[in-house]
């Protein structure tokens, strides 16, 4: 297979412009979302391997890792859950299954009246995964699904499309590369997601209900 580009559908396309344009203030919480996503892909796998055993290729430790890189100004998030194929990449991560933008930035409005937080709204309108696009500038997924075999590269700039090539990878699961924005690395930084200390106190402000180990500092 050759590269592919693909256009995100114009709802998604708002919605980025959104992330990026950060309406948010709150732009830690990507992790959460992160993280909730890679526990979530770890549940699916766990269930599906109990009626498939084989389905776990013999790594049956569930674990999530954070990886933050100062050189390459990285942030990566791994999981060995149930991975993604090709159509599901496109299924699940290029188009808005839910609800629309625009009944999105509806509700954004009467939350703003209400005082719910946007914490709260980005919860409920599952635009989980987007929200990484207020702190990277660039979102790389490397991913392959448990019982197959080809992995994938999904590769976006949140400039209105995506590209997804073939690529190799040895573990089950899914490995989330975040190309921080220069506001969110280095010591002079707005806010520092390369910081193992900033990170873990992250982990523990939101992520402490997840059920896998969350390990940072391990080796790609
Ligand atoms: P939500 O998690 O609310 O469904 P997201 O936008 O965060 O919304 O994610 C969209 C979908 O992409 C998920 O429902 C899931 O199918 C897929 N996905 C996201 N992250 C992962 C992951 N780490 N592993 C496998 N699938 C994932």
């Amino acid at each position: 297979m050759a590269k592919e580009m693909h256009e995100f559908q114009a709802e998604t396309k708002q919605l980025l412009d959104l992330m990026v344009h950060s309406i948010y203030t709150n732009r830690e919480i990507f992790l959460r979302e992160l993280i909730s996503n890679a526990s979530d892909a770890i549940d699916k796998a766990h269930f599906e391997s109990l009626t498939n055993r084989e389905l776990l290729e013999g790594n049956e430790t569930f674990e999530i890792y954070l990886a933050p890189d100062v050189d390459s100004n990285t942030l990566t998030i791994s999981d060995n859950g149930i991975g993604m194929n090709r159509e599901e990449l496109i299924e699940n991560i290029g188009t808005i299954a839910k609800s629309g933008t625009k009944a999105f930035m509806e509700k954004l409005k009467e939350a703003k009246d209400s005082g719910v937080s946007d914490k709260e709204m980005i919860g409920q309108f599952g635009v989980g995964f987007y929200s990484a696009f207020m702190i990277a500038e660039k979102v790389t997924i490397l991913t392959r699904k448990a019982g197959e075999t080809q992995g994938y590269k999904w590769e976006s700039a949140a400039d209105g499309s995506y590209t997804i090539d073939e690529c190799d990878k040895d573990a089950r699961g899914t490995t989330i590369i975040l190309q921080l924005k220069p506001e969110f690395h280095g010591e002079k930084a707005e806010e520092d997601f390369t910081s193992s200390y900033r990170l873990e106190n992250l982990v523990k402000k939101y992520s402490d209900y997840v059920r896998y180990p969350i390990k940072m500092n391990f080796v790609i």
